[in-house]
């Protein structure tokens, strides 16, 4: 392709320009210009436009472009336009194909003769290397802006201005993206969250780490998002440190409900939606820390009375609508910041804060008065009552232990002075729970150990109708070796309470007929048994058991129950009734009148007597509603053929009474109190029968 470059070039050095012109990795060619013929080409051009090295000879210049620039090269070489500039062509390679190129003319002397050497940059590579990074580019920002997570870079040497700042990220802080990328940064501020985002940019800064915050975001169209977002400085070089700010943000809204309904199904009852106890003891324990003597913590305890017996009598969504009216009117009732808590069950709380103990006690009235309104379900009344238990701490004394330790001696204190009323915490009433600790652990000691302390009394039972002793009632007495005599309502309740009862019953069963056996073949002994012995199947045993020891026969024994024992649930409570009538033992109902105010449970088992309750009889003589309740009392023993007993007969009026409305039994201080010996006291008035 030399051949024709003459030896006598015009440069300097000839061989420096040739060497030059044949290695230089741009394409160049020399031409005459007044042929436009090729004078010599070089190796790149060679190989960029693909034409035979033996064709160029025959070749112009005019042959490497396509038709339509012929003419204007024809001009620019006359005019000598591309010389010492550059100017832009279309080319064409030998395979026909089109290209963009830069060429440089410049006037030479070459083998002696004017010639114009042509410098050509092919412009197609740097048009896809252009291409190539807009592509990347687009690209780039595609990705950007479709991330599911917000970016945004800030440049904190212009102002804090938006570098990057993508659509995610103008969802999450409700701007627009576009706006956020041609404001300022300072503008910008408020747009990106809150006063906490500053101040965790400025940290981000300072500390060079990431800094990861969680913001409640509200949007322009008063949409509220939580979003996280993590800041941090971009790590470029050493000059531009702490320059731009990455932040990364979340739209964490979703997990935040989630979270916020997983823990409001944590701490908050699925019926009546009121805190439970999870949260109750958690905020038991925020405000114990927050109390001072002069702001008191109070808890009050809230029970309601018998609420397995409105379950069973009426059903249990009675139950539940009774539960959620509790609820609701609690709620009504702590509007100053007490809170109420279902703690379970029938169980309720309420939490306050309180300067004295005077405000506990008309915050309980005030409960206690809307408790006490009517409750209805489905049109009918159910009657419902409360039992209240109220302490309080000053400071931080003895801390939530305290607190609801002695609640609940309240609400013990409250049961037991006949329910539907309040008690506020006396220091007398620890003692008292002390000191029944003290007795149960002495009655558990005499048990194992000198079970002889335990002994039965025994009262008369008189037949109205024979006139006669039919039988006696053993009730339970502890001689205690420094105490004395201790009257059963002070020792049995610890033990149903502890079930000690069980164990103590059995020997009172078994003194009782041992007892009961030496008397007349026609007296009868009555003996009480608590509902916790009907739980499993020990009651039925120890019967015959104590029947066998004492030889007494099944008929002489009577079971004396109370109604309360229906409100309890033990599957096999009517079976082991009708297994000890198998014995032939009798079953009495006892203290009639006060535990329960169904009387549907009578169908479910044939009772042999009835006993009315002794209240029923005090004042019997100006109390009308009473004698009613006598007179029906009466009415029901004879439709089920029981016989019925009065109670607690203390006076000779009382007696005429009982006998003129009809009792077949009568039982009181009148004929006899409760004795270790009894004796066989005469019926003070004529028989029945025998009065005619
Ligand atoms: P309860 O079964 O209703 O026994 C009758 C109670 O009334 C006895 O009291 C008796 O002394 C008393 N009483 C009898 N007549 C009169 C009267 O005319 N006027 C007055 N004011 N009271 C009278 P006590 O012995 O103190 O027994 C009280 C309760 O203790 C009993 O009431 C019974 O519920 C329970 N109890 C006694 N012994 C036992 C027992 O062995 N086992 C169980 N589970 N409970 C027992
Ligand atoms: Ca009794
Ligand atoms: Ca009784």
């Amino acid at each position: 392709m030399f051949k024709n470059i003459p030896a006598s070039a015009s440069l300097q050095d000839d061989s420096d320009f040739r060497s030059i012109f044949k290695f230089h990795p741009s394409p160049m060619w020399v031409y005459e210009p007044d042929t436009l013929r090729f004078l010599a080409v070089n190796r790149a051009a060679l190989q960029l436009y693909g034409y035979p090295a033996d064709s160029y000879p025959s070749m112009t210049v005019l042959d490497l472009r396509p038709e339509s620039e012929r003419q204007r090269m024809r001009e620019a070489v006359r005019r000598r336009d591309d010389i010492e500039r550059a100017e832009k062509w279309t080319h064409r390679k030998a395979d026909g194909s089109l290209f963009e190129v830069l060429t440089y003319g410049r006037e030479i002397r070459f083998g002696g003769q004017n010639a114009i050497l042509a410098i050509v940059q092919d412009q197609s590579e740097l048009q896809s290397a252009r291409q190539t990074a807009s592509d990347t580019r687009a690209l780039y920002d595609a990705i950007v802006d479709h991330l599911p997570i917000g970016i945004f870079v800030r440049d904190m040497h212009y102002d804090g201005r938006f570098a990057v700042f993508n659509a995610a990220c103008g969802d999450h802080f409700g701007v627009d993206a576009s706006q956020a990328l041609a404001n300022k940064g300072e503008q910008m501020l408020g747009w990106l969250g809150t006063d906490a985002s500053l101040s965790t940019e400025k940290a981000a800064l300072q500390a060079g780490s990431a800094v990861t915050l969680e913001e409640r975001i509200c949007g322009s169209d008063e949409t509220v998002r939580f979003i996280r977002t993590t800041r941090q400085t971009l790590p470029v070089s050493e000059d531009e440190h702490g320059r731009y700010v990455l932040g990364l943000s979340q739209d964490i809204s979703s997990e935040r409900a989630a979270a916020e309904r997983l823990s409001h199904i944590a701490l908050h009852d699925g019926l009546t939606g009121l805190p439970n106890r999870a949260n109750f003891t958690e905020v038991l324990d925020r405000r114990l820390r927050h109390a001072t003597p002069s702001a008191g913590l109070g808890l009050i305890y809230i029970d309601v009375d018998n609420f397995k017996m409105i379950n069973d009598t009426w059903g249990h969504s009675a139950g539940d609508a009774v539960l959620l009216e509790v609820a609701a009117r609690l709620r009504r009732q702590c509007s100053r910041g007490e809170l109420p808590v279902r703690l379970g069950g029938d169980e309720f709380a309420v939490v306050f804060s309180a300067p004295a103990e005077a405000q506990a006690e008309s915050l309980c009235g005030e409960i206690l008065k809307t408790l006490e309104k009517p409750f209805c379900f489905e049109n009918r009344l159910i009657p419902v009552t409360c039992s209240l238990g109220a302490a309080m701490v000053f400071g931080t004394d003895g801390g939530a232990e305290a607190l609801l330790r002695n609640a609940d001696f309240a609400l013990y204190a409250a049961k037991g002075s006949g329910r539907n009323c309040f008690r506020l915490f006396k220091p007398e009433m620890r003692m008292k729970a002390e000191e029944r600790a003290v007795l149960l652990s002495e009655m558990t000691h005499a048990l194992a150990h000198d079970p002889a302390q335990f002994e039965v009394f025994f009262q008369p039972v008189f037949d109205v109708f024979e006139g006669s002793l039919s039988g006696y009632e053993a009730l339970a007495r502890w001689n205690h070796p420094d105490r004395g005599m201790i009257p059963p309502l002070q020792f049995i309740p610890i033990a149903e309470e502890s079930g000690l009862i069980v164990q103590l019953g059995e020997l009172i069963l078994d003194k009782s007929c041992t007892a009961a056996a030496e008397w007349p073949s026609e007296l009868t002994v009555a003996v009480n048994v608590s509902a916790r012995q009907f739980d499993g199947c020990g009651l039925v045993a120890s019967v015959v058991s104590a029947l066998d020891r004492s030889g007494l026969a099944g008929p002489r024994l009577e079971i004396e129950i109370t109604e309360s024992m229906f409100i309890r649930d033990t599957v096999n409570f009517i079976p082991t009734l009708r297994s000890l009538k198998a014995l032939g033992v009798r079953i009495a109902i006892d203290d009639f009148g006060t535990g329960y105010s169904s009387l549907s449970y009578l169908r479910s088992f044939e009772f042999d007597k009835i006993k009315l309750d002794r209240s029923f009889l005090a004042g019997i003589e100006s109390n009308a509603p009473n004698l009613s309740i006598i007179r029906a009392v009466i009415g029901i023993g004879r439709g089920f053929g029981a016989a019925v007993l009065a109670e607690g007969v203390e006076t000779s009026d009382q007696l005429d009474l009982v006998t003129k409305e009809g009792f077949s039994h009568v039982q009181g201080y009148l004929f006899g109190k409760p004795a270790r010996h009894p004796a066989r006291p005469a019926f003070p008035i004529p028989a029945r029968r025998v009065a005619g």
